[in-house]
């Protein structure tokens, strides 16, 4: 299965993912999982994408770009599908998307969209203890998913179903509600 996760930062695509993975037996490929590895191990990417993610801006598109071309390459990738979380977040990363994905012969996509009003996002992201969750950085990221990321449902609502999940609920209902909308192919798992 392959699998794409939408939904503003604080929404629990991170938490919902991990659970998809674990069930479904996926890969879990979450961009900001490898930035934060790559900031703490001080690796070149760690070192070039640190004061962004610090200050809730985006890490420029032709990195992350990469960063995705190689996840995606990966054979146990190929072998046992994978729940893309964080990535694609804007125009140019979903289009440029399509081409990999296209390019690895993956098809059947599943997209799903975690959605939370405001409020509940900055008090769940509040309460995390990341080093990006202070408040002007929380409402920093906000702006930047409504301006930036926000947009990319309806260009992914043109050519796919996105299954829309409200973000309210517990964790385990959320879950149980993603997993009751996905389309099971045996096939092309
Ligand atoms: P996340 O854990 O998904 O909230 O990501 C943490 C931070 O990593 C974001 O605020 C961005 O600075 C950076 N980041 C993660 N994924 C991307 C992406 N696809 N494009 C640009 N920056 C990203």
């Amino acid at each position: 299965m392959r699998l794409i996760i939408l939904g503003p930062p604080g929404v629990g695509k991170g938490t919902q993912s991990k659970l998809i993975a674990q069930k479904l037996g996926l890969v879990h490929l979450s961009t900001g999982d490898i930035l934060r590895k790559a900031v703490e191990s001080g690796t070149e990417l760690g070192l070039k994408a640190k004061s962004t993610m610090e200050s809730g801006g985006l890490v420029p598109d032709d990195v992350m770009i990469g960063i995705i071309k190689d996840a995606l390459s990966d054979e146990k990738v190929k072998h046992d599908g994978f729940i893309l979380d964080g990535f694609p977040r804007t125009l140019n990363q979903a289009i440029a998307l399509n081409e990999i994905l296209y390019e690895l012969s993956f098809n059947n996509i599943q997209i799903i969209n975690i959605y939370a009003n405001d409020n509940i996002l900055i008090q769940r992201m509040t309460g995390r203890g990341r080093i990006d969750d202070t408040s002007e950085v929380v409402q920093k990221r906000l702006g930047v998913y409504k301006e930036t990321t926000a947009p990319i449902k309806e260009y992914y609502a043109k050519s796919f179903e996105v299954i829309d999940i409200n973000g309210l609920d517990e964790i385990n209902t959320i879950n149980e509600e993603i997993i009751r909308n996905l389309k099971i192919n045996k096939e092309n798992s």
